[in-house]
């Protein structure tokens, strides 16, 4: 029996993802600001040295805007869809959780709005039960080759260490709270980043994320460099091939497996490539996603009223800020930009939304995407 309400929504599912890009484009015809996501504390119970906010997190939140402008900026936006919810650990703060992350669950849930938290799921199952009504995915990065990654990295940005007692204690949390949110209904997505300290434990990683924590899907993302720091643990092409290839393997067919923004392309001449994307394509219960940054999502920080493109390294700095601006002018802005026009491709053959900064300056620093369109579009008349 679930504890968890029955809404409306159709569920999410293989055959339904609302936070694919490529459904927008499909229901109007372009790119369209459908996914907003907040970030709605700066606190957190660990410090992973891979976050993106982990080295800004603070002691004490700052006060937020207030809720009505934040309302307003939301019904504005026509088409909005999804929305997630990111922190710090969203469910940390009590007081966050009271002023911002339930009225805009509630929000969402009166709207009809999917919603996706991001959170470490360590804390006391309480806290999740009392929310897991509003949620339809429980999103929670998974990266733990071994119980000393967790214990090391997960910590990795804090100053004071805690014992090393209390933050095993907090992966046994996070692994009994994945398997009984999941026995009671709730949709847990687990990411694995793929990097130099995951691959060699990719298998370990997937069984724990199938078996003992009954997650609903594994997303498989790989790791962009956002710093000199993390450039040392970025997969070249030819790792990364090895590694989906090696997970497509040993992973359990039964389990929906989501691939998100991989660096493998259409468009891109070399048959191991294109081979991958067909055996990814052929794959049971195996998806790939469009990326949504700067697709359909823009990120909006609460308590400055920030609005970024992407929420895993300020390559683009700051767009605008919702106290000026409506969310919608901001994304219009966004895709007339220069950095956004010389990227977003567009094969509709192949559904495909073509890369994000990172992965082009990562991967294709030369590559020219707009004349990779203009080639494929002549190829396969599109
Ligand atoms: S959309 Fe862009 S990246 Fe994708 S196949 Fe077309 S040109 Fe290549």
């Amino acid at each position: 029996m679930t504890l968890f309400a029955v809404n409306q929504k159709q569920p999410v599912s293989i055959d339904f993802d609302p936070w694919e890009a490529y459904n927008d484009i499909e229901q109007h015809g372009a790119l369209t600001l459908s996914n907003i996501e907040f970030t709605t504390t700066n606190l957190c119970n660990m410090r992973c040295s891979h976050c993106a906010v982990g080295y800004t997190l603070q002691t004490k939140d700052p006060e937020s805007l207030p809720m009505d402008l934040i309302y307003r900026r939301l019904d504005e936006v026509p088409n909005l869809t999804t929305m997630s919810i990111t922190g710090g650990e969203p469910m940390f703060s009590k007081k966050s959780i009271k002023n911002i992350v339930k009225p805009l669950l509630k929000y969402a849930y009166d709207r009809g709005i999917y919603v996706q938290m991001n959170s470490n799921l360590t804390l006391p199952l309480d806290r999740y039960l009392d929310i897991a009504e509003y949620i339809d995915v429980m999103h929670i990065s998974h990266n733990w080759g071994t119980i000393q990654e967790f214990t090391d990295v997960g910590f990795g940005a804090m100053k004071k260490q805690p014992p090393l007692k209390a933050k095993l204690k907090l992966y046994q949390q996070m692994l009994e709270n994945a398997a009984t949110l999941s026995h009671q209904g709730m949709f847990i997505s687990a990411e694995t980043m793929l990097n130099q300290s995951t691959t060699p434990y990719l298998s370990k990683i997937h069984n724990e994320i199938v078996h003992d924590m009954k997650c609903s899907r594994h997303e498989i993302h790989p790791m962009y460099p956002v710093d000199f720091a993390s450039k040392l643990n970025v997969l070249s092409l030819n790792e990364m091939k090895d590694a989906i290839r090696y997970l497509l393997e040993i992973r359990d067919p039964e389990t929906w497996m989501l691939f998100g923004t991989l660096p493998f392309y259409p468009c891109i001449d070399d048959a191991s490539d294109q081979e991958l994307l067909q055996q990814l394509r052929n794959a049971k219960n195996v998806t790939m996603r469009n990326d949504p940054d700067g697709r359909n999502r823009l990120n909006v920080n609460v308590f400055t009223g920030d609005v970024i493109v992407t929420d895993f390294g300020d390559d683009n700095g700051t767009l605008s800020n919702i106290q000026k601006d409506k969310l919608t002018q901001v994304f219009d802005h966004w895709l007339a930009s220069a950095s956004a026009q010389s990227l977003n491709c567009h094969c509709p053959l192949f559904k495909c939304l073509g890369p994000n900064i990172l992965v082009k300056d990562t991967y294709y620093p030369q590559t020219d995407f707009k004349y990779n369109e203009r080639l494929m579009h002549h190829k396969y008349n599109m």
